[in-house]
């Protein structure tokens, strides 16, 4: 199959989160099972492409009349074009915005992505099958794909993939950016991207692509609901018959203890001494005291509403009177940053935070710590369970979306690889870890525990194929 995939982010390239990740992971696991497929995304002011192997292909396409370069690549199956433009990329340092503001033009950026991405095929003799997008930032494609292009001699059959990685982002503008847009009024109904009286990015890749997916069964269900619809629950009701859900994988290069070279030494299940030593040194590196005996509780991941840390930060004055020690590494919203701050200068033998984005340090708190908290009010799929499995760190977590899907709950004997937690509450929360905390001073079901999720297969050749065969569908 010939696939063409359109994505905002891709790892290691340019990267906010899960998706970035997914864009780099999951076309190359589709053109590793012999599938051609093509990624397209923005070349932000921070990638240099000649760094990164990539040739600059001058003038390559048209965009509403303008001429904009390309930077490609290709390795095998799997090609990269970065599409080029100045002003609305090349310029800005942040994906979506700066640190304080989004961009005030997104709109018109991400629209020219999607207008870029689908003059791809016709430049490079390409001939899609499948049109993949990804998040708002592509939904307009869809809506592209079967007006504009409608009669195109490659894309006229092409059939379009529309993956939700998450619904809280939606691509909202105010309705006059329509006709700078390029956009017909047309457009702006209720049953097209007419959102509230504005203009919803993310519903017009909901209405217009053929097939709709989101990132983990339990979320693809929840985003039908009032509570996790974010205002398109109707909408995804009514097209529940084209939605699914498939978890995201895991890059098992990227991540494996056996050979991650962030980490000062390495593990398998089989042999653990290496885990023991990176605790230490992850202690060492966050000025925590070198204690094997206290459970090393931590935390990846962007400090937004989404994540929990509300309930960490009640839950705060009464960790600290425990026996354990507590890892955060993040960055997100000012009032947290600054709550953790705080609260790792009262308790620095207790309490560690680091505020930023630090790629290797994640994966050493991965590899260092005994237990992984996520208390997400909403989890779409979440990668750092995941990561966590396949490190030997126990996840505690809600049941909600993915973390739902993936992690079993310790039964107290012989079955579970984590523990799940119900409510969004602060108590809750605590009483999973408490039962966790109960569970570490029982070495023998602890390491049993821990080598379950070692086992765990959460690599991309399975979702690949899932996905494979809801191409296949749309194909036949
Ligand atoms: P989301 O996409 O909602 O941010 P995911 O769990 O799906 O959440 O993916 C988050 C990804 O970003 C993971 O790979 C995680 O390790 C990484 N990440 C998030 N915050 C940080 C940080 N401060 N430093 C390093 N890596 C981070």
């Amino acid at each position: 199959m010939e696939i063409l995939f359109v994505a905002s982010e891709l790892a290691p390239l340019s990267k906010s989160g899960g998706l970035g990740d997914v864009a780099a992971a999951l076309p190359a696991a589709l053109a590793a099972r012999g599938h051609a497929v093509s990624v397209v995304s923005p070349r932000y002011g921070s990638i240099d492409p000649a760094r990164h192997g990539f040739e600059a292909v001058h003038r390559a396409i048209r965009v509403r009349g303008e001429p904009a370069s390309l930077w490609v690549r290709r390795r095998g199956g799997l090609a990269h074009y970065l599409v080029e433009h100045e002003h609305y990329f090349g310029s800005r340092r942040g994906l979506y915005g700066d640190q304080q503001h989004e961009f005030g033009d997104n709109a018109e950026r991400f629209a020219y992505l999607c207008r870029a991405a689908l003059e791809v095929p016709a430049a490079f003799g390409l001939r899609p099958g499948i049109l993949h997008l990804n998040d708002w930032q592509t939904g307009l494609a869809a809506w592209l794909l079967r007006h504009e292009h409608a009669d195109d001699a490659v894309l006229r059959s092409t059939r379009s993939v529309f993956t939700i990685h998450n619904l809280a982002y939606q691509g909202v503008f105010r309705k006059e950016v329509l006709p700078a847009l390029g956009l017909p009024w047309d457009v702006f109904r209720f049953d097209a991207m007419e959102f509230h009286d504005r203009l919803n990015f993310m519903k017009a890749g909901l209405v217009f692509a053929d097939a709709l997916t989101t990132v983990s069964p339990t979320y693809a269900h929840e985003i039908q609901t009032a509570e996790g619809g974010e205002g398109l629950d109707g909408l995804l009701r009514h097209r529940r018959r084209d939605l699914t859900g498939i978890l995201n994988g895991i890059d098992h290069q990227e991540w494996d203890p056996a050979t991650d070279r962030h980490l000062p030494a390495h593990f398998d299940a089989h042999a653990l001494a290496g885990k023991h030593a990176c605790k230490r040194a992850l202690q060492e590196e966050l000025g925590l005291p070198a204690r094997a005996d206290l459970p090393l509780v931590a935390m990846v991941g962007r400090l937004a509403d989404q994540k929990g840390m509300d309930l960490v930060l009640a839950a705060l004055p009464d960790l600290m009177r425990r026996e354990l020690q507590v890892a955060l590494l993040g960055s997100g919203r000012r009032d947290w940053e600054e709550a953790f701050a705080g609260a790792a200068r009262e308790h620095p033998h207790r309490l560690a935070a680091r505020l930023g984005f630090d790629e290797g340090l994640a994966h050493r708190i991965e590899a260092g710590a005994d237990i992984f908290l996520m208390p997400s009010r909403f989890e779409p799929c979440g990668l750092n369970q995941l990561y966590s499995l396949r490190y030997g760190t126990v996840p505690v977590v809600r049941r909600v979306g993915g973390l739902a899907d993936t992690v079993q709950d310790f039964d107290g004997w012989k079955q579970g690889t984590g523990f799940v937690f119900a409510d969004y509450d602060p108590r809750a929360m605590l009483a999973g870890l408490r039962r966790a905390k109960e569970a570490f001073r029982d070495k023998r079901a602890w390491n049993a525990m821990l080598r379950r999720g070692m086992a765990q297969d959460y690599s991309w050749g399975r979702s690949a194929a899932r996905y494979e065969a809801l191409y296949d569908g749309l194909l036949r």
